[in-house]
């Protein structure tokens, strides 16, 4: 086998690379902002206000990303989560800004309600004090409605996280009836209730004031409910699947892969802020551990993946 490992050899056997095109950057828009603010536990990772979005957006273009996916922080949240689905919503004034300066940026738009929800839920709940909890069948239309708005103002893919029974199909039915069917659904097939979330939700201010996420997220213990649940996706209609966290689930990755479709992975706030304290302790390289994190997800079946290293990385690639 060293006659492979010769060193001039070695890059003509390489399996697996990490290429431009792979890269989706996620972008905070926050409504009540006026200026960029820096996210405290995402060192290095901003909020951006809705009039800088565009130009953000084109900085990493001229690096050459190919595609962002949008996360919006309301002026308004309410109890049905209304501001989600709001023409002139955060998200839908952000499409059309980068719209206007890079029609060739694929944009992929996150479909939940729980940032724009007073009670931090990813849709309508239902029941009261101990027993409340999401109503799944009540949200399925406020979903319905959210990617309808982000797809009118320009979205090439949307991207359903809440994890609902059925919403995959109930959107793309609403997607084609009103003339979309050019539009793309990524689907959060295998969301795993994870710890690695909380510097997000420090990010997109969407703690919850009750209950937890536990009903509508996988527990992390399970792999062939991953599986089935990415099956379903897929029959409903799902375009691509994604695999949240990244790191800690390649094995779901793998199998998730087996299916035959596209495979997203999102290496999740956590996964990035982990490397980061390392790194600026001098504990680790972070372009070394940055590069084989990356590569071991697409080893795993990653078509794509979702990463806060991807401004970094296109860097890296270029030189
Ligand atoms: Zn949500």
């Amino acid at each position: 086998m060293r006659r492979q490992r010769r060193r001039k050899i070695i890059p003509l056997l390489q399996e697996n690379w990490i290429r431009k095109e792979d890269l989706i950057y996620p972008l905070f828009v926050d409504e009540n902002l006026e200026k960029c603010e820096p996210i405290k536990s995402m060192p290095g990772q901003f909020s951006y206000s809705v009039h800088e979005i565009a130009g953000k957006a084109e900085e990493l273009a001229l690096i050459g990303l190919k595609a962002v996916i949008l996360f919006g922080i309301p002026k308004n949240k309410d109890n049905t989560g209304s501001s989600a689905y709001n023409e002139d919503g955060v998200i839908q004034k952000s499409i059309r800004l980068i719209k206007e300066k890079l029609p060739e940026m694929v944009i992929i738009t996150d479909v939940c309600a729980c940032e724009y929800t007073e009670n931090g839920h990813c849709g309508i709940t239902a029941g009261c004090h101990d027993s409340i909890d999401l109503d799944n069948d009540l949200s399925l239309p406020l979903m319905e409605k959210i990617a309808l708005s982000h797809a009118k103002a320009g979205a090439d893919i949307v991207a359903p996280s809440s994890m609902l029974d059925g919403v995959v199909m109930s959107i793309r039915k609403s997607l084609d009836l009103a003339g979309f069917q050019e539009v793309l659904i990524l689907s959060y097939s295998s969301k795993f209730a994870s710890a690695l979330y909380g510097p997000f939700r420090d990010a997109a201010k969407s703690g919850f004031s009750f209950g937890d996420r536990t009903t509508y997220q996988m527990n992390p213990a399970n792999a062939r409910e991953a599986l089935m649940e990415s099956e379903l996706d897929f029959k409903e209609g799902a375009d691509i699947l994604m695999v949240k966290p990244a790191s800690f689930y390649l094995d779901i990755l793998s199998s998730v892969k087996k299916i035959g479709i596209p495979v997203a992975a999102y290496q999740v706030s956590g996964e990035y802020s982990m490397i980061k304290a390392a790194s600026m302790n001098g504990w680790i390289n972070e372009r070394a551990i940055v590069m084989e994190s990356l590569i071991s997800i697409k080893r795993a079946g990653a078509d794509l993946i979702l990463t806060y290293f991807a401004e970094e990385v296109l860097r890296w690639l270029d030189e």
